[in-house]
């Protein structure tokens, strides 16, 4: 079992610790800084070996410089190498990084940025979306189509309903008012919009979701065609939750 650990960074940036207890090995998943992520790794006496980079925004790249420093490795979509000088191995669609024994696929998914990549542990149903798949939402279209973005909903929308869903931000409130607006008769988003309130005024995180939580209450995930997801995705850009 992998163990993964939410470090709240910057405003609303989450980075992932995962962690392998049978091999020792650690990752930090979009680092946006380095402090918090160290602490919470040594907190654990965990030695950081490497930084899997969803995407080049400085929100997620931001410690990569001090964790090389410290001699981690940082991992990084080979498409966006120019974007980020610290990376020292591209990744791209179809490549495996392991953590012991673990292996993690690489999945091109463009949209937010051109070269942005997921890290899809198959086998242990956890997938790191970065900022394309948010729970209740999806990441704004600054370097790509809708059809990229839509075509990459589908990639997630077809994995087990219990894959657990780490992305990138607390975005969750907004996206669920959002979502009631998009979708008025939809019982299970007016539910969790319920307790996403709730869990917000308490300041606790929304992050993990799973697949089947998306499935049945993100919009941008249940839209029915490219054009229904760009309709939604330009609305989505000037709500005001
Ligand atoms: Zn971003
Ligand atoms: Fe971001």
């Amino acid at each position: 079992m992998l163990e993964v650990v939410r470090v709240p960074v910057l405003a609303d940036n989450y980075a992932w610790l995962v962690h392998d207890p049978e091999s020792g090995a650690t990752i930090v998943v979009d680092p946006g800084e380095a402090g918090p992520v160290k602490a919470a790794a040594a907190a654990r006496g965990w030695r950081i070996d490497a930084v899997w980079t969803t995407h080049w925004h400085t929100d997620h790249t931001g410690g990569n410089e001090a964790l090389k420093a410290a001699g981690v490795e940082i991992v990084a979509p080979s498409a966006e190498a120019a974007r980020i000088p610290t990376l020292d191995r591209g990744v791209g669609e179809g490549d495996v990084l392991m953590l012991g024994r673990h292996a993690a696929t690489v999945m091109t998914v463009p949209g937010h940025t051109q070269g942005h990549v997921a890290f899809h542990f198959v086998e242990q149903q956890i997938v790191f979306t970065g900022d394309t798949l948010f729970a209740m939402g999806c990441g704004r279209l600054f370097e790509g189509t809708p059809a990229a973005m839509f075509a990459n909903m589908l990639r997630y929308a077809a994995m087990p309903d219990a894959t657990q869903v780490y992305c990138g931000h607390e975005y969750t409130l907004s996206n669920a008012r959002f979502a009631a607006v998009a979708e008025p008769d939809n019982a299970a988003i007016k539910q969790r919009l319920a307790e996403v309130e709730a869990q917000r005024a308490e300041s606790q995180p929304t992050v993990p979701t799973t697949i089947a939580a998306e499935r049945a209450t993100n919009p941008f995930l249940r839209a029915a065609s490219v054009e229904a997801f760009a309709a939604l995705r330009t609305a989505k850009d000037t709500f005001k939750a």
